[in-house]
Protein backbone atom coordinates (compact mmCIF):
# COMPACT_ATOMS: atom_id res chain seq x y z
CA UNK A 1 0.00 0.00 0.00
CA UNK A 2 1.12 3.58 -1.25
CA UNK A 3 1.23 6.28 1.50
CA UNK A 4 0.43 9.13 0.17
CA UNK A 5 0.99 11.04 3.10
CA UNK A 6 4.59 11.44 2.53
CA UNK A 7 4.23 12.20 -1.22
CA UNK A 8 4.46 15.76 -2.43
CA UNK A 9 5.58 17.14 -5.87
CA UNK A 10 4.12 13.90 -7.73
CA UNK A 11 3.90 13.57 -11.32
CA UNK A 12 0.98 11.45 -12.39
CA UNK A 13 2.97 8.91 -13.90
CA UNK A 14 4.60 8.37 -10.40
CA UNK A 15 0.99 6.28 -9.50
CA UNK A 16 0.61 2.68 -9.28
CA UNK A 17 -1.94 1.61 -12.06
CA UNK A 18 -4.67 0.87 -9.41
CA UNK A 19 -4.96 2.64 -5.52
CA UNK A 20 -7.45 0.97 -3.40
CA UNK A 21 -9.24 -0.88 -5.92
CA UNK A 22 -9.51 1.97 -8.06
CA UNK A 23 -7.98 1.86 -11.40
CA UNK A 24 -5.48 4.78 -11.78
CA UNK A 25 -6.51 6.49 -15.05
CA UNK A 26 -4.88 9.68 -16.73
CA UNK A 27 -7.47 11.70 -15.79
CA UNK A 28 -7.36 10.41 -11.97
CA UNK A 29 -3.78 10.44 -11.40
CA UNK A 30 -3.72 14.33 -13.11
CA UNK A 31 -7.04 15.05 -10.31
CA UNK A 32 -4.78 13.07 -7.72
CA UNK A 33 -1.63 14.64 -8.22
CA UNK A 34 -3.09 18.23 -8.21
CA UNK A 35 -4.66 17.61 -4.54
CA UNK A 36 -1.42 16.21 -3.29
CA UNK A 37 1.32 19.41 -4.63
CA UNK A 38 0.04 21.74 -2.26
CA UNK A 39 -2.08 20.57 -0.14
CA UNK A 40 -4.11 23.40 0.07
CA UNK A 41 -7.52 21.98 0.15
CA UNK A 42 -8.53 23.04 -3.15
CA UNK A 43 -12.32 23.24 -4.36
CA UNK A 44 -13.20 21.58 -7.64
CA UNK A 45 -12.88 24.30 -9.61
CA UNK A 46 -9.27 25.16 -8.68
CA UNK A 47 -8.54 21.36 -9.39
CA UNK A 48 -9.93 21.82 -12.77
CA UNK A 49 -8.19 24.71 -13.49
CA UNK A 50 -4.74 23.57 -12.14
CA UNK A 51 -5.64 20.33 -13.90
CA UNK A 52 -5.88 22.54 -17.48
CA UNK A 53 -2.59 23.32 -17.67
CA UNK A 54 -1.15 19.83 -18.11
CA UNK A 55 -4.46 18.74 -19.66
CA UNK A 56 -6.32 21.07 -21.42
CA UNK A 57 -9.22 19.28 -22.59
CA UNK A 58 -10.41 17.91 -19.28
CA UNK A 59 -13.64 19.02 -18.24
CA UNK A 60 -14.64 20.32 -15.21
CA UNK A 61 -17.50 17.42 -15.45
CA UNK A 62 -14.62 15.11 -15.32
CA UNK A 63 -13.08 16.66 -12.61
CA UNK A 64 -16.00 16.17 -10.54
CA UNK A 65 -15.97 12.26 -11.56
CA UNK A 66 -12.33 11.98 -10.58
CA UNK A 67 -12.88 13.74 -7.02
CA UNK A 68 -16.08 11.58 -6.56
CA UNK A 69 -14.38 8.14 -7.28
CA UNK A 70 -11.06 9.22 -5.22
CA UNK A 71 -13.46 10.31 -2.12
CA UNK A 72 -15.71 7.09 -2.82
CA UNK A 73 -12.39 4.75 -2.86
CA UNK A 74 -11.13 6.92 0.14
CA UNK A 75 -8.01 8.08 -1.31
CA UNK A 76 -8.99 11.56 -1.20
CA UNK A 77 -11.42 13.25 1.76
CA UNK A 78 -14.41 15.69 1.07
CA UNK A 79 -14.74 18.50 3.07
CA UNK A 80 -17.01 20.84 3.63
CA UNK A 81 -17.23 23.84 5.20
CA UNK A 82 -19.86 26.16 5.76
CA UNK A 83 -21.40 27.57 2.80
CA UNK A 84 -18.68 26.76 0.86
CA UNK A 85 -18.16 24.73 -2.37
CA UNK A 86 -16.37 21.05 -1.43
CA UNK A 87 -13.02 20.94 -0.43
CA UNK A 88 -10.57 18.11 -1.29
CA UNK A 89 -7.86 16.53 1.46
CA UNK A 90 -5.18 14.04 1.04
CA UNK A 91 -4.70 13.74 4.66
CA UNK A 92 -6.47 10.51 5.43
CA UNK A 93 -5.81 10.77 9.15
CA UNK A 94 -8.07 11.87 11.99
CA UNK A 95 -7.58 16.11 11.99
CA UNK A 96 -9.31 19.12 11.81
CA UNK A 97 -9.56 22.02 10.00
CA UNK A 98 -8.65 25.57 10.43
CA UNK A 99 -9.69 28.42 8.75
CA UNK A 100 -8.07 31.02 8.90
CA UNK A 101 -10.08 34.37 8.61
CA UNK A 102 -7.63 36.62 7.29
CA UNK A 103 -5.93 34.79 4.31
CA UNK A 104 -8.68 32.25 3.79
CA UNK A 105 -6.50 29.38 4.21
CA UNK A 106 -7.02 26.00 5.61
CA UNK A 107 -4.91 24.51 8.06
CA UNK A 108 -4.79 20.64 9.22
CA UNK A 109 -4.96 20.75 12.62
CA UNK A 110 -4.18 17.34 14.63
CA UNK A 111 -5.11 15.80 18.19
CA UNK A 112 -2.42 16.66 21.32
CA UNK A 113 -0.67 13.42 21.17
CA UNK A 114 -2.50 10.63 23.28
CA UNK A 115 -6.03 12.85 23.32
CA UNK A 116 -8.95 10.80 22.03
CA UNK A 117 -12.56 12.24 21.02
CA UNK A 118 -13.61 10.35 24.15
CA UNK A 119 -11.26 12.82 26.23
CA UNK A 120 -13.12 15.94 25.20
CA UNK A 121 -16.47 14.95 24.25
CA UNK A 122 -19.44 13.67 26.07
CA UNK A 123 -19.89 10.30 24.37
CA UNK A 124 -22.05 7.47 25.46
CA UNK A 125 -21.09 3.88 26.36
CA UNK A 126 -20.90 1.87 22.88
CA UNK A 127 -20.90 4.78 21.10
CA UNK A 128 -18.64 4.53 17.25
CA UNK A 129 -17.24 7.45 15.57
CA UNK A 130 -16.90 6.67 11.93
CA UNK A 131 -16.15 10.00 10.48
CA UNK A 132 -14.62 12.86 11.87
CA UNK A 133 -15.80 16.05 10.81
CA UNK A 134 -14.64 19.04 13.28
CA UNK A 135 -14.07 22.94 11.37
CA UNK A 136 -12.52 25.82 13.49
CA UNK A 137 -12.21 29.34 11.85
CA UNK A 138 -10.38 32.06 13.66
CA UNK A 139 -7.00 33.88 13.22
CA UNK A 140 -4.35 31.36 12.91
CA UNK A 141 -1.29 31.46 15.09
CA UNK A 142 2.15 31.14 13.85
ZN1 LIG B 1 -7.28 18.46 5.67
Amino acid sequence: MISLANMKNLKPGDFPPEIKGLRMTRQRREVLAVILRDRDHPTANDVFLRAQKRMPTISLATIYNCLEALVTHNIVRQVNLERESSRYCPNLSDHCHFQDEKSGKIHDVVFKKGVKLEDILELPKGTEVSHLEISLKGIFGK
